[in-house]
């Protein structure tokens, strides 16, 4: 299989998911999160017609942008943990930010925003299911840090993120992510900004569509499964 066939194949399961539950496709976007693969294979993607990417890794996020910098039409999404020391290249040339967990983080990235560029756009990250994952906030803490984010002139708070416990059963996969519907919905009637719902991976997006997500993170279905030991 090719890239190019693996996009058309998870562009049509999106739209069937999409379908099934009476939404329209246009409202979800398909984020390729290409971590650990080579910029040909990003090429190949931008050359199916693929334009969102998603690193999780600073240091190699930074040289795929910097490899592309040619190309205006991308839009590079920061979907890693962030340690605060590395915030300022996150700042710098990323588009969009999924995994806030503390203030302390976006005062940085707020500070660190080149004023050449838009507002980072800024996704709090929720841990919905999984008591041992250290990333994301309690659904609780949630209030206290959207406010602050929101009055961060260099942030825009676009919603929420989540990668929750995983669960082979639709089901269970569904009983998260409703949770999470429930929040975005609630956040929504409180900021105009509130547009972005991040979730589903390769082995859970038709759920997570189901359950109302505007953007789907898909790695291993489009570009293979990962090495890490290259
Ligand atoms: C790696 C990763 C993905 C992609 O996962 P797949 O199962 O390969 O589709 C999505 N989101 C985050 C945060 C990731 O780290």
């Amino acid at each position: 299989m090719t890239i190019q066939n693996n996009l058309s194949d998870v562009i049509a399961r999106i739209n069937l998911a999409a379908t099934e539950c009476h939404r329209s496709p246009q409202d979800i976007t398909l984020l390729a999160v290409s971590k650990t693969k080579p910029c040909e294979a990003i090429l190949e993607a931008i050359d199916a017609g693929q334009r969102q990417f998603g690193e999780n890794y600073v240091q190699e996020g930074v040289e795929k942008i910097q490899f592309f910098s040619d190309r205006t039409d991308l839009i590079w999404h920061f979907i890693g943990p962030l340690q605060s020391n590395k915030s300022r290249l996150v700042s710098e040339h990323f588009d969009w930010f999924h995994t806030l967990d503390r203030e302390k983080i976006a005062q940085r990235l707020n500070d660190q925003r080149p004023n050449d560029k838009a507002p980072l756009n800024v996704l709090i990250q929720i841990n919905i299911s999984d008591e041992n994952s250290k990333s994301g906030i309690k659904l609780e803490a949630l209030d206290s840090l959207a406010k602050q984010v929101s009055l961060m002139p260099n942030l825009v708070l676009r919603g929420l993120m989540t990668i929750p416990a995983p669960e082979a059963e639709y089901e269970r996969q569904c009983d998260a992510f409703r949770k999470m519907e429930h929040a975005f919905k609630q956040l929504q009637t409180n900021y105009p900004t509130v547009d972005t719902l991040s979730m589903g991976m390769t082995d859970d997006m038709s759920a997570a569509i189901h359950c109302g997500s505007t953007l789907v993170r898909i790695g291993t279905a489009i570009f293979g499964a990962r090495q890490y030991d290259q």
